[in-house]
């Protein structure tokens, strides 16, 4: 059999984006499928960026641009940080990227190699820890708990640092936690990467997404004390109902994004023109969209929350920032019936057609996430159907206690 590089035996393919398939199969097979797995805005993309990019194909600018982004919207990505996080950059530290996703792409090979130690927290969107594979690397994954509200500490994290530790991935708000890194224990991590030479990545593709007024300025605390060191990569996908776009950026010292810049003009080069110019209009327009997606996010999850405490084995905290409930069902898995919740996923699919995300996915066996980025009434209809379908498996879940007591 024809032999595949060694890479591809050490990287698994997206299992967030298995689920998103699975439903797209059994749509076209007719099945009416209630899709709690998707992990993208319903909204459509605000009226002011589909024009810009209606203008930019008007006015023929479809060319190739500089593989690293045009320099309207460096500017405006710096001009977003600016006003929004008092941190300053030039567009030397900018680089546009397809997707958050490759600009973490091209930060873990700038910056990663054979050998190095690559820390993150976890549950964790899985990506993280395969790019660091990619790039050679050996990630490390540090538990989070949900008695402790998911927080990352400083302290789990340093604990973990050896001599061959050379980053330290932070994604806030975290998919699929939804928990914010407290500008305190970022502070202490900032401090031990100055001392020890390390990197920070982190991932902000949900920076738009938090719930509660709480001190988030991750890009103005880092710029301040690791400059140098840290390298923030941002998205227009999920603030501004962009994701089939595919625009993000990275910001970092020029260098990183020099290096960042060269990986990228021999892989993909320039995001899409058109979506680039759509980008422009997303970040220097009006925000008042991005406010109105996020009130309906949060109402959504008091909702969500609410419709779910019914049934108290279903544990779930309400998350401080992106759309997912991330639920612990511990409690209605048994040796006799679901044993894993990837099984609690699958029979929760063909039974009561309703689609959600199972914990393996994140490297948390045990819960399922339910992304809430969908209607109200679509969210009412599932939750109702996964309630029925949780009693209906009740008897299971009981015999199998009772069995456990026994023995
Ligand atoms: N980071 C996290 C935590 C994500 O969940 C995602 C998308 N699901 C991304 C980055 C990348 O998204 P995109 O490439 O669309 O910006």
């Amino acid at each position: 059999m024809t032999k595949l590089a060694d890479r591809t035996s050490r990287i698994s393919s997206s299992p967030t984006m298995k689920v998103t398939a699975t439903v797209d199969r059994l749509r076209r097979e007719g099945v009416e499928v209630i899709d709690f797995g998707a992990g993208e805005p319903d909204f459509p993309t605000p009226g002011p960026v589909k024009a810009a990019a209606h203008e930019a194909i008007d006015r023929d600018f479809t060319r190739y641009t500089p593989p690293s982004g045009i320099v309207e919207l460096k500017r405006a990505i710096c001009e977003r940080y600016r006003a929004d996080y008092g941190a300053e950059y030039k567009e030397s530290e900018v680089i546009v990227t397809a997707g958050g996703k490759q600009a973490l792409y091209n930060a873990a090979l700038a910056l990663f190699g054979p050998g190095d130690e690559v820390i993150t927290h976890t549950p964790h969107w899985p990506t993280l820890a395969e790019q660091v594979k990619l790039a050679e690397a050996s990630p490390v994954l540090v538990r989070t708990y949900p008695e402790d509200g998911f927080a990352i500490r400083s302290s789990a994290i340093l604990d973990r640092v050896t001599p061959r530790t050379r980053g330290i991935i932070i994604n806030s708000p975290s998919n699929p936690t939804g928990a914010l890194i407290s500008e305190r224990e970022l502070s202490a991590i900032a401090d031990a990467a100055v001392r020890q030479d390390i990197w920070l990545v982190i991932d902000l593709c949900y920076e738009k997404l938090i719930y509660d007024d709480v001190p988030h300025n991750l890009p103005g605390l880092l710029a301040s004390r690791c400059r140098d060191l840290t390298v923030l990569c941002g998205s227009a996908s999920k603030a501004y109902a962009m994701t089939g776009w595919r625009c993000g950026w990275a910001i970092g010292p020029a260098s990183v994004i020099a290096a960042c810049g060269a990986i990228q003009s021999h892989t993909t080069s320039n995001v899409t023109s058109i979506s680039q110019k759509a980008a422009v209009a997303a970040l220097t327009g009006s925000q008042a969209p991005v406010t109105a997606m996020l009130d309906e996010y949060r109402k959504r999850r008091d909702q969500l929350c609410a419709w779910l405490a019914a049934d108290a084995r279903l544990r779930c905290l309400k998350p401080a920032g992106a759309f997912y409930l991330f639920v612990d069902i511990g409690e209605l898995l048994s040796v006799e019936g679901l044993r894993t919740s990837l099984d609690f996923a699958d029979a929760l699919l063909s039974e009561a057609r309703v689609a959600v995300t199972p914990g393996e996915a994140f490297d948390a066996p045990g819960f399922i996430r339910i992304s809430y980025a969908t209607s109200m009434d679509l969210l009412k209809e599932g939750t109702s159907r996964l309630l029925e379908f949780v009693r209906a498996h009740d008897g299971q879940a009981v015999s199998n206690a009772t069995a456990g007591r026994a023995g």
